[in-house]
């Protein structure tokens, strides 16, 4: 038997309603903010990932899941060697959103110099190429938003609300949600910043782990992440972004804040969240539900200068990306659930000598908008009922020898068992007046 890829989950179910359910949600509170949905390719050049998230990061360098095309492959075989690959040869599927977003926008000149500011949202699978681990899935699924144009701290502001929204219309208490902030600066002053923690990492290097010296050359914030005991330690008297950002940066931090306070948002300041990719600046934010052990289950922040390393304008710009794995996860250990029951139906029954009927009553219910099921395999007319109870039906439609024969359809309801008769003519007209 066929089995699926290691690390990749099939959708259905409550779970296919549970991601279907999550798009609506993103459709629906993202729109009041006047956000369009977009979809880029799950397939992109390397360099697009590799420019806009960064070649330092886990992400581009281990994680990424690359592809090679079926000819490629069996010519570079051949040749027993990679490096005859061309970059535009060098293709990967996403890792996550933005990249390709920003891409896009800068393809198309979503955001023409002077420009009105362009927001998008998308929901998709993303993917992983390291080997798969428990809650580590090499397919999963993210929402996500980019607002490219748009440098007033206010939308920052607007894009943390809209995103605690989003989680409290999913079904999360507000209460157990913790919004985490933090500013990391910009060009301005994050390379002066970045010095200042590299220097303390290697004043430090003795009690620091192996991981955490390359970092300190690559991409020493991340340190602050290291789930090492003896880092963290360490890192608890490294230098602190917020207390090392230019004028502007601080009073562009400053007014996210006086915008949050004003809209009554409840947030932490952590001075060491970094978020692993290169690309933000300024603003960064996560959330986490408390107890539910699942980690952070959606960030983002500020990328101003992302726009440029894609090949576009200097353009500011801000997003978040939230993870569906992990929110059906955390909602489930609040004892809610994300995707609910099937829809109900209706179910047309019939006795064998009448069937021909059935089809035109079906279609006619369709046509009105009636999710209709019918037997297709010759079952008994009891047969038939309890597979409407299967089904979880509302109402039955039943037609006999007799009722067809003047016209009428029977309408049982399958809760009280009430029966009443009406005519076939007006059947879709009864069943919707039934069910509302
Ligand atoms: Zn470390
Ligand atoms: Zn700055």
């Amino acid at each position: 038997m066929a089995q699926r890829v290691q690390g990749t989950e099939d959708l259905y179910g409550s779970y296919m309603r549970a991601w279907q359910h999550m798009n609506d949600v993103a459709r629906e509170v993202f729109g009041t903010y006047g956000f369009n949905m977009i979809e880029t390719p799950a397939i992109e050049q390397v360099a697009t990932f590799v420019h806009g998230i960064g070649e330092s990061t886990d992400v581009v360098r281990k994680e990424m899941f690359r592809v090679f095309s079926g000819a490629l492959v069996e010519s570079l075989l051949a040749k027993g060697s990679e490096s005859g690959l061309k970059p535009k040869q060098r293709l990967a599927l996403r890792p996550e959103g933005t990249a390709g977003v920003v891409r896009a926008a800068v393809q198309n000149n979503f955001v023409p110099q002077g420009g009105a500011p362009v927001k998008l949202w998308y929901a998709g699978p993303m993917f992983r190429g390291e080997r798969p681990q428990k809650g580590r899935l090499r397919q999963f699924h993210q929402v996500g938003v980019e607002w490219l144009g748009a440098s007033d701290p206010a939308a920052d502001a607007e894009c943390i609300i809209m995103l605690m929204t989003f989680f409290e219309r999913l079904g999360f208490n507000p209460e157990s949600l913790r919004l985490v902030i933090n500013s990391m600066g910009d060009a301005a002053c994050r390379p002066a910043y970045r010095e200042k923690v590299r220097s303390f990492i290697l004043d430090h290097k003795d009690q620091m782990c192996d991981d955490c010296l390359e970092r300190a050359e690559l991409n020493p914030l991340r340190a602050f992440d290291c789930k090492n005991d003896h880092c963290r330690e360490v890192m608890k008297d490294a230098p602190l972004a917020p207390n090392n950002l230019c004028e502007e940066c601080a009073s562009h931090y400053a007014q996210v804040k006086r915008y949050l306070d004003e809209a009554g948002v409840r947030y932490v300041e952590d001075p060491t969240l970094v978020r692993g990719l290169d690309y933000y600046t300024r603003t960064v934010f996560e959330v986490e539900v408390e107890g539910a052990g699942v980690g952070a289950i959606g960030g983002g922040g500020r990328y101003d200068g992302l726009m440029e390393l894609e090949g576009g304008k200097p353009t500011p710009g801000l997003g978040f990306a939230v993870g569906f794995e992990r929110i059906a996860l955390a909602l489930q250990a609040q004892g809610k659930e994300l995707g609910g029951d099937d829809p109900s139906c209706v179910y047309v029954a019939c006795t064998p000598d009448v069937r021909p009927s059935v089809f035109g009553a079906a279609l006619a219910l369709r046509k009105a908008g009636v999710r209709t099921e019918t037997d297709s395999q010759g079952r008994s007319l009891k047969s038939q009922f309890k597979q409407a109870d299967k089904l979880g039906a509302r109402l039955c439609v039943v037609l006999g020898t007799d009722e067809v024969a003047a016209g009428m359809a029977t309408l049982r309801d399958m809760a009280t068992h009430e029966q009443v008769q009406v005519p076939l003519a007006d059947l879709a007209q009864a069943v919707i007046e039934r069910l509302a």
